[in-house]
């Protein structure tokens, strides 16, 4: 185990201004809080986080990253808190701290390696600062390095099927190729020793048949490009991974022997003319193997690698593949691992953006001057605009930042969003339009007789969701709006004196262009065409009742007086022989206050006394005539009242608002639907009341019912 001295001397050998009080604090804090908690090894388990700091100081990291590895466990595993980390060590190392914890927590979710991809993207969204994944990536290289001390081969297998799947790549995605390699060779080692085994065993062969093979390969190519007019060239080589090789053996089903590039060489020239007198050269020296060459130089990968490559039989016999570049295309090469790794595993070319952000990460890495500054300036920015949440069977969901449970809901399943009531959101029940955050655990409670809400449409944001809610309210909607209009035609006709059926709509769809009777009744219901309108195309010869020109509404229909002709108005106070009309503008009731307005050549008009209209007739008292309602008349007659609603616009709102009329005895004889807004309509309607206290009930019974936002009598309109 690394001492307390040891630790800082390897800090402060390439950092010399780095703050040793706090890495002093941190180790003995650290040492404090695992106290005497063991590892599966035996080794106290204050081993692990010193180890992680050991390993994030061969990466050169800066004081905070080495405080953080040393400290990265406490809060998970013992009985600190993130606010003794606070107090004693700063907000910038809580930050981190909590960062790698809760990166460690998500880790405990189910079978994450069926959506590798997604897991890898949950990871570095979660890694808000990039040192969060580099303290993981260290802490899971520690653990991977003791993995064989676990007594649960199950377990054993997990981890090291999910460190193949997510950690090894993110490690060649931030340019760590050491800790890549070696992830995968220890996966390799836990999940398929017997293939590992007969690899090292193979390779151990070729290496003792040809002793110092590499070298020898060096020295001969070096010697032919040099002797051959390239006295600039260098060359290299090295022996590929056990894990790489697997991988080759996996995928191109050939034999160990056939393996050209278990062996790769790499050549560095000055120019691209040189590249290709370099392998005119190498062909012309040895025998080519067909099928090898590749020209990366005149068609470059699609993310920007060129180089040479080709296979030749080599100075010993062997195949050997051999890279030719320059020292630009070198560089290139090197800073690409990204998005050489993004195109390796057949990612479509949608990763730009993370390609950009590889290439800035890894240029930073290079040509920063001092390992702060790397640090400091890169902050994972990398799908900040996504969260990725947990079904309760460990399903990895991902949708877009500000998403809701009913997002997620109905990005399981529509029937999910359809039926969903409410969410419990890491166990804890909360509101549907709570907004989701990374990790999340979501389990949504669902009720077959739950329908969607309009409320969601406000708060959902993936358009799955607000397609499925908006469709199943126009459907909703519909249905209410085809109970609406039907009723309505069916009681013109009754009152005209006919008898209604569906079929007697049959002639006259084409003319309001509805395709079916239900279309017209929807139509109808939705204020569109009145049911006057309808009935008189029915009937054209049916008398046609007088029409109010601005509303288009019918005015008060003169009812056949059961007595005949001489039957006296229920009004006192009127002169014999003149035509009396009810006022458009505010539908006088029985019980209402009245007046009476005489107009020549018309006769009396009759108003409410607080009708707007009477302003008008102020310059001329002449024309006033006091009337009033003969309240003993006790006649049955119906008088139209006209309302003004504003209603939610929602399912079953046009429903209740029919059913509240109807228990009241009022019968609605007309709709205009005025105006009509995501969450309201405007609306006129007209009722048969039979006089003003009636309409009152009504208006009350509609003001009690939750879905009317206002009723009232309308008024000049
Ligand atoms: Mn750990």
């Amino acid at each position: 185990m690394i001492r307390q001295y040891e630790l800082v001397e390897r800090v402060r050998a390439y950092d010399p201004s780095a703050d040793e009080d706090i890495l002093n604090r941190a180790y003995v804090f650290s040492l404090k809080c695992h106290g005497s908690q063991l590892r599966a090894s035996g080794d106290p388990y204050f081993a692990h986080p010193v180890e992680v700091a050991g390993l994030l100081t061969q990466m050169k990291l800066d004081t905070a990253s080495i405080v953080t590895g040393l400290l990265h466990d406490t809060v998970e595993d013992t009985v600190a808190t993130l606010e003794d980390i606070e107090r004693l060590f700063g907000s910038e190392i809580t930050r981190l701290v909590d960062g790698v914890t809760k990166l460690s927590r998500i880790e405990l979710q189910s079978d994450q390696t069926k959506q590798a991809e997604n897991f890898r993207k949950l990871v570095l969204a979660m890694s808000e600062d990039i040192r969060v994944l580099l303290v993981k990536l260290a802490d899971r290289l520690h653990n991977m390095r003791t993995l064989h001390y676990l007594k649960n081969p199950e377990k054993r297998r997990r981890i090291a099927r999910e460190t193949l799947e997510i950690y090894a790549p993110l490690a060649e995605r931030i340019g760590i190729q050491r800790w890549k390699d070696e992830l995968e060779d220890l996966s390799f080692a836990e999940l398929n020793p017997e293939a590992r085994d007969s690899i090292l065993t193979q390779l151990a062969r070729l290496r003792s048949e040809g002793e110092g093979r590499v070298e020898r390969v060096v020295e001969a190519l070096r010697q032919t490009l040099h002797e051959q007019g390239l006295p600039g060239a260098t060359v290299s080589g090295r022996e590929k991974s056990v894990y790489s090789i697997w991988r080759k053996l996996e995928h191109k089903s050939i034999s160990f022997e056939q393996l050209s590039d278990i062996m790769a060489f790499r050549v560095i020239v000055e120019s691209v003319d040189a590249c290709y007198q370099a392998l005119g050269i190498i062909h012309a020296r040895y025998p080519v193997v067909p099928g090898r060459f590749k020209d990366y130089i005149s068609t470059p990968k699609p993310n920007g690698y060129s180089s040479l490559h080709t296979g030749v039989i080599g100075p010993d016999k062997q195949r050997i593949e051999v890279q030719i570049r320059t020292q630009d295309m070198h560089d290139v090469a090197e800073l690409g691992v990204a998005a050489h790794w993004a195109y390796k595993q057949d990612q479509q070319r949608t990763e730009t953006r993370e390609y950009r952000w590889m290439r800035e990460l890894l240029d930073i890495l290079e040509h920063a001057q001092r390992p702060e500054e790397f640090l400091e300036h890169t902050k994972l920015e990398l799908f900040q605009d996504q969260v990725f949440c947990f079904t309760p069977k460990g399903d990895l969901i991902s949708l877009p930042r500000g998403a809701t449970p009913v997002d997620f809901a109905y990005a399981v399943h529509s029937q999910i969003g359809d039926t969903c009531v409410g969410a419990k959101i890491n166990g804890r029940m909360l509101p549907l339009r709570t907004q989701l955050q990374n990790g999340d655990q979501v389990e949504i409670v669902t009720s077959k007789s739950q329908t969607p809400s309009p409320a969601w449409e406000r708060f959902v944001v993936t358009g799955k969701a607000k397609a499925r809610i908006r469709r199943f309210l126009r459907t909703q909607q519909r249905t209410q709006y085809i109970q609406l209009g039907r009723a309505l035609l069916l009681k013109i006709f009754r009152r005209e004196g006919y008898d209604f059926s569906d079929k007697s709509l049959d002639g006259v769809l084409k003319i309001f262009q509805a395709t079916s009777t239900d279309d017209l009744f929807a139509n109808v219901g939705a204020g569109l065409h009145s049911a006057h309108e309808v009935f008189n195309a029915v009937f054209p010869g049916h008398k046609q009742t007088e029409r109010d020109e601005k509303t288009g509404l019918p005015t008060v229909r003169p009812k056949p007086k059961p007595k005949g002709k001489d039957q006296p108005l229920p009004i006192r106070g009127l002169i014999p022989g003149m035509a009396v009309h009810y006022a458009r503008c505010c539908h006088p009731l029985p019980g209402d206050r009245i007046v009476g307005i005489v107009t020549t050549g018309k006769g009396v008009t009759i108003h409410t006394i607080d009708c707007e209209t009477l302003e008008s007739f102020s310059d001329s008292p002449e024309r006033w005539i006091d009337v009033a309602w003969d309240i003993g008349s006790n006649r049955p007659e119906n008088h139209v009242g006209r309302i003004a609603l504003v209603v939610a616009n929602e399912p079953g709102s046009l429903g209740s608002l029919s059913t509240v009329i109807g228990k009241n005895d009022g019968n609605i004889t007309n709709l205009k639907i005025t105006n009509r807004s995501q969450d309201y309509f405007e609306m006129l309607m007209d009722i048969d009341v039979k006089d003003a206290k009636h309409l009152t009930n009504i208006i009350a019974a509609l003001r009690a019912t939750p879905v009317i936002n206002s009723v009232d009598r309308a008024r000049g309109r």
